[in-house]
C-alpha cells in the first residue's frame, strides 16, 4: 500500500469535495485491499451509488470511503440519516473508512475501518431537519458516533503515515467477526458494553463497579430497555465466549486484550492515562506499545 495521493485526478473539479472525492477514490482503486478476505484489490461502484464505494469481487463486502483533512474524532457527519439507519436493520449498512489526508503533502495521514458489525442504531444520531433557509430544507442528516465505539471497532490501516501490517488488520476484523450474524440490537449492546468495559480503563474490575459507572449511560442509550443490568450480565458472557474478557468468579473479570502487532492475548498492568484520557499498554509478547 502506498499512501501518496495524486491530486492530478482532482484536475476538472471545481467543487473542492468533488475534487478530493476523485483523488481519495483513485488512491483507494489502487491500494484498498478487502479486510474481510484475502483478496488485494476491491472494486469501484459507479459513481453516484449511494452508500456503497467499493465492493470486494471476492466475498461481496462493501466498503464506503469518507475523506478529510482533519483528524475523525467525536461526531462525523454523514449523509441522509433514514437510508442509513435503514442499512443498519436489514443488515446491508458497508464497512466505512474513514481517510485523513494532509492536503499540503498529498498524502493519506490516518486510514480507519469501523466493521460494519460494530454500526448499530446507538451509533447514529438523527439531526434535526435543515431550516427552511438551507438548499435541502426539511431534509434529515446523520452524525456517526464514533466516540461511543469501542477502541476495537476502530481498526488502523495506515496510522500517523506507517501502513499497518495487512495480515493483522485482517486478524482484528476476524476477532470481532461473530457479530456478523447478530441482530442489530443485540450487536449494539455488545458493542455498547465492550465500549464501557474498555473505558473502565482496569485490567480487572468487579459487576459491581461495572453497574455504577455503566448502568446509567446504557440506560440512556436503551431507553426502552427495562433490564439493563440483565443485559449488561449477558453481554459480558458474550464478550467471555469470545475470549474478550475472563471471569474470574465471585462477580469479577479481567480484560484480554489483543496486540495488533503480534497478535497475542494479554492482560494489561492499570496504567494512568495521559492528558487527553489515552492509556498505554505494553504487550508482553513483543514489546509494542499500544493505545487505547
Ligand atoms: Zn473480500
Ligand atoms: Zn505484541
Amino acid at each position: 500500500m502506498q499512501i501518496d495521493l495524486d491530486p492530478d485526478l482532482g484536475r476538472g473539479y471545481k467543487n473542492p469535495s468533488q475534487r478530493v472525492k476523485a483523488i481519495t477514490e483513485g488512491w483507494g482503486r489502487e491500494n484498498l485491499y478487502c479486510v474481510a478476505c484475502d483478496s488485494d484489490a476491491v472494486a469501484a461502484e459507479r459513481p453516484g451509488r449511494p452508500v456503497i464505494d467499493f465492493t470486494c469481487k471476492e466475498c461481496s463486502e462493501h466498503y464506503q470511503l469518507k475523506s478529510r483533512s482533519y483528524p475523525f474524532s467525536g461526531q462525523v457527519r454523514d449523509a441522509a440519516y433514514r437510508p442509513l439507519a435503514d442499512a443498519v436493520v436489514n443488515g446491508t449498512v458497508p464497512n466505512f473508512l474513514f481517510l485523513q489526508y494532509d492536503p499540503d503533502a498529498w498524502r493519506v495521514e490516518n486510514l480507519q475501518l469501523v466493521p460494519r458489525f460494530f454500526m448499530s442504531l446507538s451509533a447514529l444520531a438523527e439531526q434535526k431537519p435543515l431550516g427552511p433557509s438551507a438548499r435541502r430544507s426539511g431534509h434529515v442528516l446523520c452524525n456517526i458516533l464514533l466516540s461511543q465505539l469501542p477502541f476495537d471497532a476502530r481498526i488502523y490501516i495506515v496510522r500517523q503515515v506507517r501502513v499497518e501490517n495487512k495480515e493483522m488488520v485482517r486478524a482484528q476484523w476476524t476477532r470481532f467477526a461473530f457479530l456478523k450474524g447478530k441482530e442489530h440490537e443485540l450487536r449494539g449492546w455488545t458493542a455498547n458494553v465492550l465500549a464501557e468495559v474498555r473505558q473502565l480503563g482496569k485490567s480487572t474490575f468487579s459487576l459491581k463497579e461495572f453497574y455504577e459507572a455503566s448502568q446509567d449511560r446504557l440506560s440512556a442509550l436503551h431507553p426502552e430497555n427495562e433490564h439493563v443490568r440483565d443485559k449488561m450480565r449477558q453481554q459480558l458472557q458474550v464478550l467471555r465466549d469470545h475470549g474478550i474478557v475472563e471471569f474470574l468468579g465471585k462477580g469479577r473479570y479481567r480484560q484480554v486484550r489483543w496486540c495488533p502487532e503480534c497478535g497475542h492475548d494479554f492482560v494489561p498492568d492499570a496504567l494512568p492515562r495521559n492528558g487527553s484520557g489515552h492509556r498505554r499498554l505494553a504487550c508482553p509478547e513483543c514489546g509494542a506499545w499500544l493505545w487505547e
